[in-house]
């Protein structure tokens, strides 16, 4: 996706002005490089005519040029595709909320109940598995397993039992336990077929569930449309889960799922572990898909998070080298405000393209930073000189922070590169030159 896109921005390069007519060629290359990230036709075709809509109307920018504004209303209508905003779960007003997953064979539904109950504990909920794939005893098993690992009760019948009076039994035990959630992992077909939707349905009549996610693998690409289409109509889900997206997926289902059947994709897999679910965040996806060391908003963001007097003041301690840790933790606040670690470090020179796994590496360590800084002195954080000078100091941030010394001279050796890089990218900034968007 990302070459096709490159090429639709460079054709503007030394434009002046999005106009009717010079968008035609960029806006073919948009238009090819959905399809062949497997986004389905008509979701294509409805958002290249919302692009090219918005594009002949936004006018100059001061400052900004056609490709960027381009960039921008092709990433906001991404985002806008994919639901905008995270869609949390939703619970019961009364417990258990009662989750039912569905999808087809090998999708990832059981890997997914697990790891959705370790989500879910994370956040203090109390819950229950049941395992309702009655076609291969190893799928119990499988379940049973996993729900040790992550220490949550699994609920089984055995594969005798209809996956309905499994449900049943499975509830009524949940509402002994006072569980706070019931997640139930089901059969899935290799296709969709009468018998699995007819279970289902059976299912969801004795579950009256509070979510019914349709678990989706990523590497379905445009089929996923279809995909989501038959599920909705046949038994009515409430979202989607997007598995696999640690893979080499290009995208496409995630871009369809939202656009065909109104219900917004609520979490993503990425990997094996039982750790690799997170909420689904359309911005970073937007950004994912775009793949490009995004500027321009990172610009604009940074403005927004900031306040302008901030900012102002951020840019003043940056030119004369005094950026501190409060600056350092107000900054990756922000960063981690925007939701999109990619493309701030991919507008950094030489960083290139980010995977999700470096991604998620950044984030973590968002978090250690924070934890560190948030144990220093006032005095400690506006000189961070301090802390290079004095091993006691770091010792004892190392010892009340829970980190190792070590870290604690990363971080400290990182903010004064900080200083440096920051001093590079306000300079391209103030310039008034934003560097190219491609690498
Ligand atoms: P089910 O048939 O829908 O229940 O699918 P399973 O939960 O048994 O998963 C099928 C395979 O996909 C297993 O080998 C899982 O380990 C793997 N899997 C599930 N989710 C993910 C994911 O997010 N990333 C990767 N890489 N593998 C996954
Ligand atoms: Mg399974």
């Amino acid at each position: 996706l990302t070459t096709g896109l490159e090429n639709a921005w460079n054709k503007l390069k030394g434009e002046e002005v999005l106009t009717k007519e010079n968008i035609v060629e960029p806006m073919r290359d948009i238009r090819r490089a959905l399809l062949e990230a497997d986004v389905s036709l008509p979701v294509v075709r409805r958002f290249v005519q919302a692009v090219s809509e918005q594009a002949v109307g936004v006018g100059v920018i001061r400052g900004v040029k056609p490709d960027q504004q381009l960039v921008k209303i092709v990433s906001d209508e991404l985002v806008k595709l994919m639901g905008g905003e995270v869609s949390e779960l939703t619970f019961a007003k009364s417990p258990p909320t009662v989750i039912l997953l569905a999808g087809l064979q090998g999708v990832g539904k059981t890997t997914v109940s697990a790891k959705l109950a370790l989500y879910l504990k994370k956040q203090g909920k109390s819950c229950m598995l049941i395992a309702g794939d009655v076609y291969r005893p190893a799928a119990i098993d499988q379940l049973v397993i996993l729900g040790k690992q992550v220490d949550v009760p699994v609920y089984t019948a055995g594969t005798d039992v209809k996956p309905a009076e499994i449900a049943r039994q499975g509830l009524q035990e949940a509402k002994k336990k006072n569980v706070d959630v019931v997640i139930m992992d089901t059969a899935g077909r290799l296709q969709i077929d009468k018998t699995m939707m007819d279970e289902l349905k059976d299912v969801k009549r004795t579950l009256n569930p509070t979510e019914v996610l349709l678990v989706v693998d990523a590497m379905t690409g445009q089929e996923a449309a279809a995909l989501v289409t038959t599920f909705n109509l046949e038994i009515g889900i409430t979202g989607a889960i997007l598995t696999k997206l640690d893979g080499d997926s290009r995208g496409g289902a995630a871009l369809s799922v939202k656009e065909v059947s109104g219900k917004p994709i609520k979490l993503v897999g990425r990997g094996e572990r039982m750790e690799d679910l997170e909420p689904f965040y359309p911005d970073r996806m937007a950004g994912r898909i775009l793949g490009m060391g995004d500027v321009l908003s990172f610009v604009e963001k940074a403005q927004e998070v900031m306040k302008q007097e901030d900012a102002e003041d951020l840019q003043q301690k940056i030119m004369s080298a005094k950026f501190d840790f409060n600056d350092f933790l107000k900054q990756t606040r922000a960063v981690a405000q925007m939701g999109s670690m990619s493309r701030v470090l991919g507008m950094i020179p030489g960083m290139g393209k980010v995977t999700p796994a470096q991604i998620r590496e950044a984030e973590k360590s968002l978090q250690i930073m924070e934890a560190m800084i948030e144990v220093m002195t006032p005095e400690e954080r506006e000189k961070p000189e301090l802390l290079a000078e004095s091993p006691a100091r770091r010792k004892r941030i190392a010892k009340e922070s829970g980190k190792t010394e070590q870290q604690v001279s990363q971080l400290v050796a990182q903010l004064f590169q900080m200083r440096v890089r920051m001093k590079n990218l306000m300079g391209v900034m103030q310039g008034g030159s934003v560097p190219a968007l491609s690498n």
